[in-house]
């Protein structure tokens, strides 16, 4: 049994068992340091993976009979680390952050705590900093902090997953026990996360009634286009529940305009008598740029430059109305600077999840006790993690202008980048140069810049495809030196109308995202260099370099 105790932290708080757990704690710390090399974004040298490698793994483990002493296991955790993928400054794919270290330390604390954030008899720290974080968040995003109430959760995904149980509940009440009615309707762009066609296949209203809103060239949703569908769902009997309002797309960062989906969805809830239909803001990567709502654009103490600081205003115009939605969603683990999972759900009327709430006498061993008054029941996991102590540590040690100046400097990146890509002469073009923020998304064109020709409807489905085609095989050839810059790509960054089909085509790009605290203007040239560099690698094309 003493072997056993070993593995635990102390029972007593004794100092040898504290260095035990320092020593191995510098081990990891040290190693992962011996492997960085802020010029590549592995850790390390890189590993191939035969196509077997998944394979071998299940034959080669089993359960051992006996354990291995720590030193082992340690050897075998900083082995893990060798190849990883790492954060420097040449680190530009999609929106996959490193950890900051208020949230490394606010994880760990969670973790040495190990409360479970089910019920604050059990996990009163992660109670107290869900309270905490969802009031500061409020106030953020411009939410009445004494009515809004909200929890942390499974992702912008869980965000998303809990706007739909909401949009049913509020609706129709009775749907938890009686089942969903089968003609429901939820609305949202082309461009929106897959997170909502996932939710409505979970919740058993069924993806064809998921009404994609066509986008416009700034990669947001058409108003007249969500109109029209959402009267034409009606005019057929259907009942809109659900609208998610994209404030920031994952791959060009259109930002939705909630003020007007509110003014719609208002107009229409009136002119056909409707109950109200939940709008959710899925605001997962975007919402951050709140941090921005109250800065003062006139005096910019922090001294933006004149480009910086109109990029930001754009954004702000925009994300001022994110309180217009009945919920939404922060991921801390995007642009939030803390370690997975932490993200949390906002709800503008925090009395509304009583509608989701068990009664008691389903909740036997956990809930309202004299001794413990915050029981989560609303929440679609039982047991949770106490992941609101890493999000206040964040908070805490950032404040509002450490977000400002790390969110703008995401912009500040991007637009260097837009410019340079353009003077430099690749047969590139920017698929979003109106939408301001962390991630510009960028199309090559093998023959002459084509990108308004396909935007406007003129080209043949046929001769975007095969642009797309030249592009992926590109996405192959950065990928393949990802080790030394890691950009992004995506085979969907939007669709476009061609000439000879009805159907909607869409668009291939890679993708530069800023997110690495440690990406800053000066490295844009090196960057660019090395794109250069993939181009002269595409088969059958001709770069001077
Ligand atoms: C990332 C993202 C999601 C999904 O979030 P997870 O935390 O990965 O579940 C949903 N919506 C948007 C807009 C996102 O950017």
């Amino acid at each position: 049994m003493k072997k056993v105790q070993q593995l635990f932290q102390s029972e007593d708080g004794n100092t040898s068992q504290r260095e035990v757990i320092l020593n191995h704690i510098e081990k990891i710390l040290t190693t992962m340091d011996e492997l960085k090399d802020p010029n590549k974004t592995i850790l390390g040298e890189k590993r191939s993976r035969s196509p077997l490698f998944y394979q071998e793994l299940m034959e080669q483990h089993t359960v051992p009979e006996i354990g291995s002493s720590l030193d082992t296991v340690v050897e075998d955790l900083v082995e893990l680390m060798e190849g990883h993928p790492y954060h420097t400054h040449n680190f530009v794919t999609n929106v996959l952050p490193m950890a900051s270290v208020p949230g490394v330390l606010g994880s760990l604390t969670n973790s040495l705590l190990n409360g479970n954030n089910l019920w604050d008899v059990y996990g009163p720290a992660a109670a107290e900093c869900e309270v905490k974080i969802i009031s500061m968040m409020s106030k953020i995003v411009g939410y009445d902090f004494t009515k809004s109430f909200g929890y942390t959760t499974w992702g912008g995904q869980g965000a998303v997953f809990s706007g739909l149980r909401l949009a049913i509940a509020k609706q129709f009440p009775h749907a938890k026990e009686e089942g969903v009615p089968n003609n429901l309707y939820c609305f949202a762009s082309e461009n929106a996360h897959y997170s909502l066609l996932k939710s409505i296949e979970a919740v058993g209203i069924g993806s064809n009634h998921l009404i994609r809103v066509k986008a416009g060239k700034d990669h947001a949703m058409d108003m007249e286009d969500l109109q029209y569908r959402l009267e034409e769902v009606i005019a057929k009997g259907g009942i809109p529940v659900y609208i998610v309002a994209t404030t920031g797309t994952t791959d060009s960062f259109g930002i939705d305009d909630m003020a007007t989906i509110k003014y719609i969805t208002m107009s229409i809830e009136q002119r056909y008598n409707l109950k109200p239909i939940h709008i959710h803001a899925d605001s997962a990567l975007g919402g951050f740029y709140a941090f921005f709502n109250d800065y003062d654009y006139a005096s910019n103490p922090l001294q933006f430059e004149q480009d910086v600081l109109e990029g930001l205003q754009q954004i702000t115009k925009r994300m001022k109305n994110l309180y217009l939605a009945d919920s939404l969603c922060f991921d801390f683990q995007k642009l939030g600077q803390t370690p997975y999972l932490t993200s949390l759900f906002l709800v503008k009327d925090g009395s509304s999840l009583g509608l989701l709430d068990l009664d008691d006498f389903d909740t036997p061993y956990v809930g309202n006790r004299g001794y413990g008054t915050y029981h989560t029941g609303y929440t679609l996991e039982c047991s949770r993690m106490g992941s609101s102590i890493a999000i206040f540590a964040a908070l805490t040690a950032f404040g509002k202008t450490g977000y400002q100046t790390i969110l703008a400097n995401y912009v500040r990146v991007n637009l260097a980048f837009r410019k340079q890509l353009t003077q430099s002469n690749l047969s590139f073009q920017i698929v979003n140069p109106e939408n301001i923020g962390p991630v510009t998304a960028f199309r090559f064109y093998p023959a002459g810049n084509a990108w308004n020709k396909e935007q406007n409807g003129v080209m043949t489905k046929a001769q975007i495809t095969s642009i797309n085609e030249m592009n992926e095989k590109l996405f192959e050839i950065l990928g393949e030196n990802r080790d030394q810059i890691f950009f992004g790509d995506t085979t969907r960054v939007c669709t476009v109308r061609a000439s000879d089909t009805s159907e909607l085509v869409p668009i291939a790009a890679a993708k530069l995202f800023a997110i690495s605290p440690y990406t800053e203007v000066h490295h844009i040239p090196a960057i660019i260099e090395s794109l250069k560099l993939s181009l002269s690698n595409l088969e059958g094309i001709h770069v001077e370099v």
